[in-house]
């Protein structure tokens, strides 16, 4: 990093410390990516660094080039042109950039003013012409200059602002504020990449809870999930939960550990609630299915705002699982076909998301759920039987010793095969399910109807058989 300022000053450039690096560095962090500003021209920071590292151009014409050691442990610097942006015709992207001769200059077409500070190298003189410093001291998020004006240059600053205050816990200036609301319409010009991209680090924040709070208060949130809208001060109606759902939501956010695909669920698990309410004789809300339907719209939801299949799978699955039943009621096996059904990789997730929806809705932690979880940390730690691939015998097999063509009867038997299996692990041994195979084969026959040629087999599976 040094050894980038270095050359730039002794080929006779200026060189800035800016963006985040400064304002971290201002405030005693440690930077997690450094952005250096000069008055070199790219092509005359390429000259200086083409042999020393290897450049990544993509950003070229608005006048950033990164740089990549080739260190053991590899680093990224970029470096950007002294530059002004002019027109934002779509509130996007700037038309074109403008090469500037000052810092200042530079500065002053930045979203923050605790952004707009420079490090000047090597002396290490703050350039600070919007009251950076103090509000940094004050820990308050302000836009440089008019606030409507710059959001309306470019609609992303209006989650950037947001984000800065969910990563810091810092406030948000009253007009900066203000102009959250007044301006949230623009979000919508935003690429759905680059509000996924804002709304998953608001998401994984230290201070989400807080952050989805003004999201929610300022109009932001339901611009690009429109869905929560019903969610917003709805009542409930049950002894269970004391607040409005949305707060509800919100503070399950704040009970689960900081990974996307929990914080994704635990904003998402209610969201269908809205939809199904139905009042009892007693006067007692209930929300029948609403784990279901939640899922689905989770699903929808993120697949609009361009989340990855993988992200959106997870969500989908604890949304949808929520409500499992825990407690001594549950049997062994009712255990093992949960951590079937959700996956080794998602049933910790699950009693997370669990145990923080418990505590948000004004609860106690419950000593069932995590008695519940002992129980299931054996199943795992057993290594004990839960899903048909865990099956010491598979469809080969199975057709190798009845003599059947591929067909719904070996999937049958794979059923209940594994039905015996959750109940008795121990069967779980090639031998012994051969021979319960030979007991079971009649019954397999009898019930199961070949398909006819062309037809398609029906995929169900033995899913949603608990709670
Ligand atoms: P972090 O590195 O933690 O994401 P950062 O502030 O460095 O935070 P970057 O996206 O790396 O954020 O941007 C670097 C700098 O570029 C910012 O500090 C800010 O000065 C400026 N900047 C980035 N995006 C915008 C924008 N949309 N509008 C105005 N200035 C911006
Ligand atoms: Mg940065």
């Amino acid at each position: 990093m040094r050894g980038v300022l270095d050359v730039l000053l002794g080929a006779g450039y200026q060189a800035f410390i800016v963006g985040g690096a400064c304002r971290d560095l201002l405030d005693g962090l440690k930077p997690h990516d450094w952005d250096v500003a000069t008055d070199a021209t790219p092509p005359q920071v390429e000259a200086c660094f083409a042999e020393r590292f290897r450049l990544l151009k993509q950003g070229e014409k608005h006048g950033t080039i990164g740089m990549l050691s080739h260190d053991a442990q590899p680093w990224c610097v970029e470096v950007t042109t002294f530059r002004s942006e002019t027109t934002y015709s779509d509130g996007r992207r700037p038309d074109s950039v403008q090469f500037v001769r000052t810092i200042e200059e530079d500065l002053s077409r930045r979203d923050f003013t605790v952004n707009a500070l420079a490090l000047r190298w090597p002396d290490m003189v703050v350039i600070d012409p919007f009251g950076g410093l103090g509000d940094l001291r004050r820990r308050l998020v302000r836009c440089v200059g008019d606030p409507q004006a710059r959001f309306g240059e470019d609609g992303l600053r209006l989650l950037r602002a947001v984000r800065l205050r969910a990563e810091r816990g810092w406030k948000i200036e009253k007009d900066t504020y203000n102009a959250l609301g007044l301006q949230a319409k623009l979000l919508k010009k935003v690429s759905r990449e680059r509000v996924r991209d804002e709304f998953a680090r608001v998401m994984t924040a230290k201070f989400a809870a807080a952050a989805l709070r003004d999201l929610v208060k300022t109009g932001l949130l339901v611009r690009f999930i429109p869905e929560f809208q019903e969610s917003i001060n709805f009542d409930q109606r049950t002894r269970h939960h004391r607040q409005k759902l949305d707060e509800h939501v919100i503070e399950t956010v704040s009970w689960v550990p900081e990974r996307l695909e929990l914080k994704l669920a635990a904003l998402l698990h209610d969201i269908a609630k809205p939809r199904t309410f139905t009042l009892d004789e007693d006067g007692q809300g209930h929300f029948y299915g609403h784990n279901k339907l939640g899922a689905a719209a989770s699903a929808e939801i993120l697949r609009r705002l361009r989340f990855s299949r993988e992200v959106i799978n997870r969500v989908a699955l604890l949304v949808k699982e929520h409500m499992f039943i825990y407690g001594p009621q549950v049997t062994d096996a009712g255990l093992r076909r949960l951590v079937g059904r959700v996956g080794r990789e998602n049933i910790a997730d699950l009693f997370e998301l669990r145990r923080a929806d418990i505590v948000a809705s004004g609860g106690m932690p419950d000593p069932w759920l995590d008695k519940t979880w002992d129980r299931v940390a054996e199943v795992i730690e057993g290594r004990q039987p839960t899903s048909e691939t865990d099956l010491a015998i598979d469809g080969n097999d199975i057709m190798q010793a009845t003599g059947w063509e591929p067909g719904p009867r070996v999937g049958r038997a794979l059923e209940m095969l594994l039905e015996r299996v959750l109940q008795q692990p121990e069967l779980n041994e090639r031998r012994r399910l051969l021979a319960e195979l030979e007991a079971i084969k009649g019954q397999v026959e009898s019930t199961t109807h070949e398909v006819i040629k062309g037809q398609p087999e029906s995929t169900t599976r033995s899913s949603d058989r608990e709670g």
